[in-house]
Parts: structure tokens; C-alpha cells; sequence
């Protein structure tokens, strides 16, 4: 299987737009309410916008209220990984793509039933197929 982490930045600039590389790959966020998944309803499956490696079920999205796309699980364990984020002066736990290392958001420990997390990801950073 090809190893898509250690693809360099040029790999993923020629085939990312803007946005999606700004986000996916320097680490960036989209700005709140902006993105096209913040209220998307629909039953499906979000995947990674960069490899297609799914990610997330629309079984667990929830309305958070805070202007990105919401989930209190993951769709299968092992689908991301975590990582400590120290920038911006704040002790946070990033969320990646296991299969490409893409940053996808973040994840925090206030959120719904019966997980108690909350993935606070980038609408732009995923790609929903319907299904079902
Ligand atoms: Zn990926």
C-alpha cells in the first residue's frame, strides 16, 4: 500500500485547492459558519477531503452551535489519530487522517453522549458521500 504520509507538500498542492491545502496541510481552520457540512443533515459518510479514507458517520454529527461541523465519535476505531497541539498559547488534542496525516480539526472532552468527545472538524477538510 502506498505510504500517502510521506507524500511532500508539492504532492498535495497539485491536487488540493487552496483552502483545502491551507487547511489539510499548514494546519489551518476555516472560518466559523463558512463551512458547507456546519448544518449539513443527510445520512452518509464524511472521508478525508485529501486521500478518501473514511472518517466520520453522519450517525454520530451533532449541532455544537460552534460553527464547524461536529461529530462525537469517529466511524471506526483507528480512522484518525491524535496529536498534541501546543500553538496559539492553548494545550489542544489535533485530530489527523490515519491514512495521510491530513489535519482534519480538533478534538475536546465536552462533548454529548455517550462519548463525551467532541471532533471539531473543518468542513473543508471532508468530502460527505450520501448513501443508504
Ligand atoms: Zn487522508
Amino acid at each position: 500500500m502506498e505510504d500517502m504520509k510521506s507524500k511532500p507538500d508539492s504532492y498535495w498542492e497539485e491536487r488540493l485547492s487552496p483552502e483545502q491545502f491551507r487547511v489539510t496541510r499548514m494546519r489551518g481552520t476555516e472560518s466559523p459558519f463558512s463551512g458547507e457540512y456546519v448544518t449539513h443533515k443527510g445520512g452518509g459518510v464524511y472521508h478525508c477531503v485529501a486521500c478518501g479514507h473514511p472518517l466520520f458517520s453522519s450517525d454520530t454529527k451533532f449541532e455544537s452551535g460552534t460553527g464547524w461541523p461536529s461529530f462525537y465519535d469517529v466511524i471506526e476505531q483507528g480512522s484518525v489519530e491524535t496529536k498534541v497541539d501546543r500553538s496559539h498559547f492553548m494545550v489542544r488534542t489535533e485530530v489527523v487522517c490515519a491514512n495521510c496525516g491530513a489535519h482534519l480539526g480538533h478534538v475536546f472532552d465536552d462533548g454529548p453522549d455517550p462519548t463525551g468527545q467532541r471532533y471539531c472538524i473543518n468542513s473543508v477538510a471532508l468530502k460527505f458521500e450520501g448513501g443508504e
